[in-house]
């Protein structure tokens, strides 16, 4: 029997897994993620989260491949992909691979210690240029990644304490395409870690179960806490933060994202939308690969 303490319910197999295919028909639906025809590419980490997105959108019946960016985190991107592939190859399913270092001639940590980033700050730049990027060249529509209701909700979190207005105003489970932008989905928003991992031991996905060495001091870590302690103590609290803000403050904060995208013009290096005459990334990737901007013009 799996509970789930914030529906009040408790489901057995089969039960837990048409819950879980519901959540995310559902979330498709209402958010309108997905449209007849639309290619998909899944961001594959190796995980539970995207195995298991990954694994629901194909039984949805949907034309979706997977992608996975290798990060040059030494053992553990070792492991990673390893998970990535043996889950593509047992069920026939395409996997594509962009290396940092071989393709782009750095690694996460590299790019830490010569910009002093923070690891995750260097690495999520990286992954939602290249998810972009990869999408855009190849003709898919669609980029889904599986951040879950815990993820968003942390998210959230640290957007609220800062008051970030642009991102709250990205905040939401689609961001809708735009010059130089395929469409982004988080169809696993209205389920929790805990049901992914559930999820992957009931449909036999192996996984990487280690965390990233680069984690330890990464703030959304500090809030997934705070946020477990209240959920221990008042069931429901993540979702109803999560989705009272998204159905009551969201609108107010997405006209800045708007704004701020239309703002934007091409990139000089590869051609992304950005605020400067050179993206982040590139600007990151000169630095990190020691690679002059222009040499690959
Ligand atoms: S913990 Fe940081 S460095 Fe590691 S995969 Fe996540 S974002 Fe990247």
């Amino acid at each position: 029997m799996i509970d789930i303490k914030r529906h009040n319910a408790g489901f057995c197999r089969d039960h837990f897994l048409v819950h879980c295919r519901e959540q995310v028909r559902r979330a498709i639906h209402d958010h309108k993620m997905v449209e007849p025809g639309d290619r998909i590419v899944v961001a594959v980490s190796g995980g539970k989260d995207s195995l298991a997105l990954w694994d629901l959108l194909v039984g949805l019946e949907y034309d979706v491949d997977g992608l996975y960016l290798g990060l040059g985190i030494g053992e553990y991107s070792g492991e990673s992909v390893q998970f990535a592939r043996k889950y593509a190859s047992a069920r026939g399913l395409k996997l594509h691979e962009v290396d940092l270092q071989d393709d782009l001639g750095f690694t996460v940590p590299g790019a830490a210690s010569v910009t002093h980033r923070s690891p995750c700050g260097a690495c999520g730049l990286s992954k939602r240029h290249v998810f972009n990027t990869f999408a855009r060249d190849h003709g898919y529509d669609v980029v889904a990644t599986g951040h879950n209701l815990d993820d968003e909700a942390a998210v959230l979190l640290g957007n609220v304490l800062r008051w970030e207005t642009g991102y709250l105003g990205r905040q939401h489970p689609v961001l809708p395409s735009a010059p130089g932008f395929v469409r982004k989905v988080k169809p696993l928003v209205r389920l929790g870690e805990r049901e992914m991992a559930a999820y992957c031991v009931l449909q036999g996905i192996d996984y990487q179960v280690e965390e990233c060495p680069m984690a330890e001091g990464n703030r959304h870590l500090g809030y997934k806490e705070v946020l477990n302690a209240l959920e221990e103590r008042s069931p429901g609290s993540k979702a109803s933060f999560l989705f009272g803000f998204l159905e009551r403050a969201h609108a107010q904060f997405a006209t800045v994202a708007v704004e701020e995208r239309e703002g934007l013009s091409a990139c000089i290096e590869c051609g992304s939308p950005t605020t400067s005459e050179i993206c982040a990334f590139c600007r990151l990737r000169e630095r990190a690969s020691g690679v002059s901007l222009g040499e690959g013009r």
